[in-house]
């Protein structure tokens, strides 16, 4: 199939949430998130009776999270399957992008001889949503479907900061782990903050909202080593409800200007969450631009 002919993840999304909506009634978040399994099947019915997903199951798949096969008898049947021990909130998302693979980029899993009998999706391109190409498309599609940036913008509007009741209402509300309902906050809140998971004071990953990205705030994590300042909860080890109500750090713990810090554990995944948020301005590239201006003002004239 064509990259033109291929749908789109967004618009594909949009369709099953109006669709749901107009079902379920726009107020449906308030009621239950959604149901993805059921969805999968009885929606793939609908689309493909031929070819529909006849099962969504559990299995134990090694260094994955989650993957779409197909059988090999003619018309194919596919199979979405989420690695064992998931949380009911990871699995959630696993299955809709496994949902995306199979709305999105079946013909290309069963055309390109670079799968192997289905898509296999690990831990970077699911959890921490860091994949390209058809991975990116997946996920995007995911977010889009359990958590639409509608409802999610009314609950927590684009320029108020988080904390973690808010955060956890959230998840809730759509199903989700808290890392997943986090990520989506960052893809469009107005503030500057910064998602830090961490374990034994080394951060795995990180993800930084753009308007802090544009001030110059972030956290390098791929290709180096990011040691988290011993001044951190998650470094401390001190997981108490101070970590999670957070605390104001001055300049100089975690970057050169004050942060405010949340800390929550994960006993299942044996990891710390952080999240930092910095007071709403702050540093912004087009001082710099002005300040050029004027020494190029100087330079001109003098
Ligand atoms: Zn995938």
């Amino acid at each position: 199939m064509s990259e033109g002919s291929r749908p789109r993840p967004l618009k594909e999304a949009a369709r099953i949430t109006q669709m749901l909506d107009l079902v379920l009634g726009a107020d449906r978040f308030d009621h239950v998130p959604v149901n993805v399994i059921d969805l999968a099947l009885e929606y793939s019915r609908h689309v493909a009776p031929e070819n529909p997903v006849h099962e969504v199951v559990e299995r134990n798949i090694p260094g994955c999270v989650g993957a779409l096969v197909y059988s090999e008898a003619r018309p194919r049947q596919w199979a979405i399957m989420y690695h064992a021990d998931q949380s009911v909130g990871r699995r959630s998302f696993t299955v809709a992008h496994e949902f995306a693979h199979y709305l999105l980029h079946r013909q290309l899993i069963e055309e390109d001889n670079r799968f192997d009998g289905g898509a296999y999706c690990d831990e970077n391109a699911i959890v921490r949503r860091d994949g390209s190409g058809i991975e990116l498309e997946a996920d995007r599609f995911a977010a889009a479907l359990l958590m639409p940036l509608h409802d999610f913008r009314r609950q927590l509007p684009a320029k108020v900061r988080a904390d973690f009741e808010a955060l956890g209402r959230l998840a809730k509300r759509y199903g989700v782990s808290l890392t997943a309902a986090i990520l989506r906050w960052l893809e469009y809140t107005e503030t500057r903050a910064i998602m830090v998971v961490s374990n034994e004071g080394f951060a795995h990953w990180a993800k930084t909202s753009d308007a802090a990205l544009k001030s110059g705030r972030y956290i390098r994590t791929r290709d180096t080593v990011f040691e988290l300042p011993p001044q951190a909860f998650a470094v401390r080890r001190d997981f108490s409800d101070a970590a999670l109500t957070g605390v104001m750090h001055q300049a100089g713990v975690w970057f050169a200007e004050p942060v405010h810090e949340m800390c929550i554990r994960s006993e299942r995944y044996d990891l710390e969450i952080t999240v930092l948020q910095f007071e709403s301005d702050g540093p912004c590239f087009q001082e710099e631009e002005k300040a050029s201006d004027v020494f190029d003002h100087f330079m001109r004239n003098g």
